[in-house]
This record gives structure tokens, sequence and C-alpha cells, in this order.
């Protein structure tokens, strides 16, 4: 089956430093794979070249049978991925609900509204007047999330939903996962809590040094190819 989303040979650049060195990935239509990998190893990277962040060769990305590779972000969310980044990034001087409907602007049709996000995260409801930077940690990366969402794509990219995040909370933002694939939405989890990872994802890839050090069915990895492919020991 031809992949939804795939690179090839990706490499990405900052200046002259590289970051990322000759990525093949596939991701399926209602699939959700994760990234791990340490800190530095290109996870971010990777997601900024998948959305127009980092400028990459048109040929290296491909969505949905077309070269995306370096198109401008914008362009890239009405072509249907929408990208969680790391750090939540709200709008400091909007509402809750300013913050989310700043996703909508893409004007793509689907099942994300509002109303469906305020069911998905009562919180928010309860909020949605607020300013998104009076919220706690948790609470912004559901606006974060929503604001993803109300793009309605059909590749979700999240970067490092568990950043900084109490286990609890963490817990509370996954739980939220099967509702967002249940209608058939691909998923990308950057995450560098591996058990979390594991858990929520049929496939992975482990990123070292800008390279893939390990790909697989995340059931069947173990513990031992994990670290190996974390560390390189
Ligand atoms: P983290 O978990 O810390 O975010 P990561 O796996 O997402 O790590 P990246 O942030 O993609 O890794 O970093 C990959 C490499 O690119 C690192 O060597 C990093 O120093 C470098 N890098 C990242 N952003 C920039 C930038 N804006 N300018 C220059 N180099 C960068």
């Amino acid at each position: 089956m031809a992949a939804l989303l795939s690179t090839h040979g990706l490499q990405a650049f900052y200046g002259d430093a590289q970051a990322l060195f000759g990525i093949d990935f596939e991701l399926q239509a209602g699939e959700v794979v994760a990234i791990i990998g340490a800190n530095g190893a290109g996870k971010s990277s990777f997601l900024k070249s998948l959305t127009g962040l980092v400028k990459v060769p048109r040929d290296a990305v491909r969505f949905k049978g077309e070269a995306i590779g370096g198109l401008p972000p914008g362009e890239i969310v009405r072509r249907g991925l929408g990208l969680v980044p790391e750090g939540r990034r709200l709008f400091p001087s909007l509402s809750v609900e300013e913050n989310l409907l700043m996703g909508a602007t893409a004007g793509r049709p689907g099942p994300w509204n509002l109303r469906r996000l305020y069911e998905l995260f009562p919180i928010l409801l309860e909020k949605r007047r607020n300013p998104g930077t009076a919220l706690s940690g948790g609470q912004q990366q559901m606006v974060a999330i929503g604001r993803a969402l109300m793009s309605n794509p059909e590749v979700l990219l999240c970067d490092e939903l568990s950043l900084g995040l109490a286990p609890i909370v963490i817990q509370e933002i996954y739980r939220a996962l099967p509702r967002i694939t249940a209608e058939g939405m691909a998923v990308v989890l950057v995450e560098q809590d591996v058990h979390t990872a594991q858990r929520m994802s049929q496939r992975l890839y482990c990123f070292q040094e800008g390279r893939v050090s390990l790909q697989g069915e995340s059931v069947r990895v173990t513990r031992e190819q994990i670290s190996r492919a974390y560390f390189g020991v």
C-alpha cells in the first residue's frame, strides 16, 4: 500500500550544520507512529522538515502522492498536515478560544470544531475566555492539540506532548488520543517518554544523531533494542 506520508533520504541543515542524514520514513493512513531518541537526535528537526519550517528538497517528503518538501508551512497545513509544536507556543495575548480558532484559518472541512474540542477537553470550555498562558501546562497542551485539530488535518504531528508535565497529566492528555484517531486520523508522536511512545503507537522509529537507528512494531521491539538504538551502546 502506498504510504500516506513518507520521506526518502531526507537530509536537513541549519546553515552548514547537518541535523538529518537520510531519513527513510513511512506512515500509513490511520496509523500511529512514534519517534523516540535522545536530546538532539533530530526528532524536532524531522517534524520541522515535514511541515516546511526547515526547508528540504521537494522530493524528500511525499504526502498523498505529491512532493511537498520545502513548501511554505501554511500551504502544508492546507494540504492536511497539522503540527502540535514543542513547548505549545500559544499566542499569549489571545484567549483559549481565540487560540483554538487560529487553527481553523486553514479552512479545511472536517469533523473538528469548537464544540467537538470542548467535548474532548471539557476544561477548555470552562476556561475559554482566559488567556491561553494563564492555564496549567497540561491545559496549554490541550489548547495546542486543539488548535492543530481545528485545521482538520489528515496527519497530526505531535512534538513532545509530555514535556514538562506530571505523569498523571500525561495520562490525561494521552487518553484523548484514541478519540482523535477514531475517525481515521494518522498521528506521528515525537516522544521522549519511551514507555508512553511504545504504548500509544503501532510502530516506532528511534533516531540517533540524525539517522534511524531502529524501527519496528512497537509491541515487538525490546527494551534492549531500544536502549542500544537510543544511546548507541
Ligand atoms: P530535543 O528532544 O532536544 O528537542 P531533538 O531530537 O528534537 O532533540 P533536534 O532539536 O531536531 O533534536 O536537533 C537535532 C540537531 O540539530 C542537534 O544537533 C541540534 O543542536 C541541531 N539544531 C536544532 N535546531 C537548530 C537550530 N535552530 N540551529 C542550529 N542547529 C540546530
